[in-house]
């Protein structure tokens, strides 16, 4: 397997290679191009100096034409009435050039120089631009690897013929070790950079190759209560630590709710489970039992094991609401309403609570009415348990675009701190006191799950004593 880092730092090293290359082929395709220009302005610049100079210094010894000008890189060849009066090539190199340029042969420029009859100046003049005129190409004349300007002037009755020009190969020398410059200073450029993000990419990877370690740590242990060190990197990295330990204790708390359900449920499936047994092992030791004692101890086994399947009933519940896609209906509110009551109204005139109606008609709310029933009776039921004297109020009405349903009791009321607990599994406020009451904890959790997943809100507010008010803002 590759590491991210060897990823990263090939590719980082394939893209400066790539940029560097481009860089030198550019470079280096603006020399060659620059090159030409050069040697031309080089070759102009030149002629401008001799020029300046023969005009300027009248008594010039143009032998010696050299000690006053740069010539590197460049041949001069000056003819004086066709007299080789200057070249600053050796002899042989001078006649190579001049061959090579196709000026003469060895021999004719023997001859010329022998020749007493001079030629007519201007014939001489005319003879040259129309040999040399095929090589012409903005007034220079290149042959084979010279370049060169070819000038005739007269100055003071004597007839100049002047070769000024520049050797190709000996730029082309000058201009390769440009090229290797380049080439060179680009390699190390290269390798300063690989070894820099090197450097840089084992930085900024480091932090990664700690949170795996960390994490092969973690798996080990399985101890969930474990945490990533925080890295103050104030990047993604410290964002990753971060979300990571969010999971974690999300994790953490979801196997404590496990944890704490299961030893929660399998307590409350106990309590009746040991009633039952304990009812059982008072009959099977009493050696007379009579019809009533029967009855009486049948009728708790069955209270238990009604509690039992209540029990099992939520359970069921809950575990459905948790996996099971709930879609959205619409439900009447009003009917499920008078169906709530039907099902609590014997529990309410046992008691002789007072109820106050305050329900709309054709309230239609966006829920599933199997689901919706559940919450009211819900509701209410838990109002008539938790109510001695007084009433319990229902309202329900269209309020701007959601509706809004109240079960409002005067009973034993909820504390400040309890409030927010009651909507837990398996909690009950006052156990001594509740226990009395049927009632596992169970039925608010399930309340409250059922309206999350229909997007409804669910409020209480309460008073100790006083009574207590649910209240839920429907999806109209
Ligand atoms: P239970 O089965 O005990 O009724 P719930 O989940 O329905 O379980 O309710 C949780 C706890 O909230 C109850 O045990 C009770 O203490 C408190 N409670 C619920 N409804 C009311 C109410 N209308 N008035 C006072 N206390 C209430």
């Amino acid at each position: 397997m590759k590491s991210i880092k060897h990823k990263l730092f090939i590719s980082y090293t394939i893209t400066i290679f790539l940029i560097l290359s481009l860089l030198s082929g550019v470079s280096i395709y603006l020399f060659k191009q620059n090159k030409e220009t050069k040697s031309l302005e080089l070759i102009d610049s030149t002629y401008l100096q001799f020029e300046d100079l023969l005009y300027e210094k009248k008594n010039i010894n143009i032998k010696e034409i050299d000690k006053y000008m740069d010539l590197s890189n460049l041949f001069l060849i000056i003819f004086e009435n066709d007299k080789l009066v200057f070249t600053n090539e050796s002899r042989f190199k001078t006649l190579r050039i001049l061959e090579e340029i196709e000026y003469e042969n060895k021999e004719a420029y023997e001859d010329h120089r022998d020749d007493e009859d001079h030629h007519e100046w201007h014939k001489r003049k005319d003879e040259l631009k129309n040999k040399y005129r095929d090589f012409y190409d903005d007034g220079y004349i290149e042959i084979d690897d010279y370049v060169f300007e070819l000038n005739l002037f007269e100055l003071n009755d004597k007839e100049y013929e002047v070769y000024l020009g520049i050797d190709d190969r000996y730029l082309d020398q000058s201009f390769d070790d440009i090229y290797m410059t380049i080439i060179f200073s680009n390699l190390a450029i290269f390798l300063i950079l690989a070894i820099l993000g090197n450097i840089l990419i084992n930085r900024t990877i480091n932090p990664l190759k700690l949170i795996l370690e960390e994490l092969k740590a973690l798996q080990e242990t399985s101890d969930l209560s474990k945490r990533l060190k925080e890295n103050k990197t104030n990047d993604e990295f410290e964002q990753l630590i971060d979300s990571f330990n969010k999971m974690l204790s999300n994790i953490e708390s979801s196997v404590e709710n496990i944890k704490q359900f299961s030893s929660d449920a399998s307590h409350e499936l106990r309590t009746p489970l040991t009633v039952i047994q304990g009812e059982i092992e008072l009959i099977r030791n009493k050696e007379d039992v009579s019809k009533e004692q029967l009855a009486q101890v049948i009728s708790k086994i069955d209270n238990e094991q009604k509690k039992l399947q209540e029990i099992i009933k939520n359970f069921l519940l809950l575990s459905r609401l948790d996996k099971e896609a709930l879609k959205h209906k619409t439900a009447s509110l009003d009917k499920v309403i008078f169906e709530a009551i039907e099902l609590n109204l014997e529990a309410i005139e046992e008691k002789g609570l007072e109820l106050k109606l305050e329900v709309d008609d054709n309230l239609e709310v966006s829920f599933d009415e199997k689901y919706l029933s559940i919450v009211v009776n819900n509701l209410l039921s838990n109002a008539v348990k938790y109510t001695k004297e007084g009433s319990i109020t229902l309202k329900s009405k269209k309020e701007a675009n959601k509706i809004v349903f109240e079960v409002i009791d005067t009973g034993i009321g909820i504390k400040k701190d309890d409030i927010n607990k009651i909507f837990e599994r398996f909690y009950r406020v006052d156990k001594a006191r509740t226990t009395t009451k049927n009632g596992i904890g169970l039925g608010l959790s399930i309340v409250k799950k059922i309206c999350d997943r229909f997007e409804a809100k669910i409020k209480v507010s309460s008073e100790h004593e006083i009574g207590t008010t649910f209240r839920i803002d429907f999806k109209a």
